[in-house]
């Protein structure tokens, strides 16, 4: 038996925010370290590894793709099921996205029906920050999150790579810490 085989653990990651706030950008500059400035609207559902070592556990992000405008329902609750964390992204200089993130956590909930829905680990990112036209105060966004259970809060830009390793590596520990 190979005793310096490390344990390997395989972690679902599930993207979630209105189309257009950022959630392809985050995750190709995460993996990929790149940054493509033109939109292209994902279609369907895609999905994209990292792996990393937390402690002396070595995990594979497996880090889902969604599109924001489709429906939930078209992408099948299966699809939710079994996420071991939900990212939810907003673009900090669009209102509406940050009062969408209520409806994005009520329906993950209610797609993945976790067995402890108030201790799921969630991680919440107000993406561009780079751009100089705030909408949402970061006070407002950790406001939001502190009402929910103290989920950990990111602000990043994509575009040029700002906090999005640190978000991410977040992303990874509290789901290590709740399997
Ligand atoms: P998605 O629909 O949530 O997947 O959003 P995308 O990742 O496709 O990004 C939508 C648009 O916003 C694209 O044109 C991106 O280049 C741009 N974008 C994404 N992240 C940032 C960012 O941090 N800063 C800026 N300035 N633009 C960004
Ligand atoms: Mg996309």
């Amino acid at each position: 038996m190979d005793f310096s085989m490390k344990r390997r653990t395989l972690l679902k990651v599930i993207v979630l925010g209105d189309g257009g706030v950022g959630k392809t950008s985050l995750m190709n500059q995460y993996v990929y370290n790149k940054f493509n400035p033109l939109y292209k609207a994902t279609i369907g559902a895609d999905f994209v590894t990292k792996e990393l070592q937390i402690d002396d556990k070595l995990v594979t992000l497996q880090i889902w793709d969604t599109a924001g405008q489709e429906r939930f329902q078209s992408l099948g609750s299966a699809f939710y099921r079994g996420a071991d964390c939900c990212v939810l992204v907003f673009d900090v200089n669009i209102q509406r996205s940050f009062e969408m993130l209520s409806n994005w956590h009520e329906e993950f909930l209610k797609q993945a029906d976790p067995s402890n829905p108030e201790s799921f680990p969630f991680v919440v990112i107000g993406n561009k920050i780079d751009l100089d036209c705030r909408m949402v105060p970061e006070e407002k966004a950790r406001d939001w999150c502190a009402s929910r259970g103290n989920i950990p809060y990111f602000e990043t830009s994509a575009k040029e790579g700002y906090n999005v390793d640190e978000a991410f590596l977040c992303v990874a520990k509290t789901a290590v810490a709740s399997e």
